[in-house]
């Protein structure tokens, strides 16, 4: 029970450091607390680790002059962090019942972190992203539009989750951590997909915005769905990479 508190008590600070600087809001600190809790918590310090080291970079990227996306803001609310971190926390709460959830962890980790990166570079490098199934020129920040800048992030951010969870956790080793650098790019490009295909696209009625999800800053009125999938919008799909990133390295590791 000690380590439970010691474990809430640790990711409250650090969610509410992240809420004082503006990379959080009041309820994305407060998932960050229960995500960064069960990570701590199950996991263990080198969990804990990878998790920090994602939270950092995407916000610290997020804070740079430059990102003018709809993809890139700071403020990530509960939704956005429970679809970045709740598989990762799903897998450390994992731990003792599934010799994979070390893997598994990591490899969410890696999809999030490299997809984060991805979209952060990718709007600031000033390359024209192009949709990832019809190859034509969109705006930047675009869901499904990649740009060269943007996939070697992607590479960089899968890469660096790879490696320090070779480093830090033993379960993982060298071979487990390139299982989770693959998958982590892998993850990342599944979201590119689903994002220029199945993900759906929002226009709001009343300020003529296009934000990926119903929700948008600064404006009361809801978006309303004008193509893709009922409810699979950005947050979702996110989620889904975070998925394809934890079962595909737990599926690369048992080869
Ligand atoms: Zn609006």
């Amino acid at each position: 029970m000690p380590e439970a508190v010691l474990a809430i008590s640790a990711a409250a600070a650090v969610a509410a450091a992240g809420w004082k600087l503006g990379a959080l809001d009041r309820d994305g600190a407060i998932a960050a607390t229960a995500v960064g809790g069960c990570v701590l918590g199950f996991g263990g310090w080198g969990p804990a680790v990878l998790l920090v080291l994602f939270f950092v970079s995407a916000s610290g990227l997020s804070a740079l002059p430059g990102g003018k996306g709809p993809k890139s803001r700071g403020h990530r609310n509960a939704r956005q962090v429970l679809a970045n971190g709740s598989a990762a926390a799903l897998a450390a709460v994992a731990t003792g019942a599934w010799n994979g959830w070390a893997l598994a962890l990591a490899g969410a980790l890696a999809a999030a972190t490299a997809d984060t990166w991805a979209t952060e570079i990718g709007v600031r490098s000033g390359a024209t992203p192009r949709s990832i199934l019809t190859l034509e020129p969109r705006r930047a920040g675009t869901s499904g539009a990649v740009s060269w800048p943007g996939t070697l992030a992607s590479a960089a951010g899968a890469a660096a989750i790879g490696a320090v969870s070779a480093w830090l956790i033993p379960e993982i080793g060298i071979a487990g951590g390139a299982a989770v650098a693959a998958a982590g790019v892998a993850g990342s490009l599944v979201d590119s997909l689903l994002g220029a295909s199945l993900q759906a696209v929002y226009r709001c009625p009343a300020c003529g915005a296009t934000p990926e999800v119903s929700n948008h800053l600064g404006c009361p009125a809801r978006a309303r769905r004008t193509a893709g999938v009922p409810g699979l919008d950005n947050d979702a799909v996110n989620w889904l990479a975070t998925v394809v990133g934890a079962l595909g390295t737990w599926g690369l590791g048992r080869l």
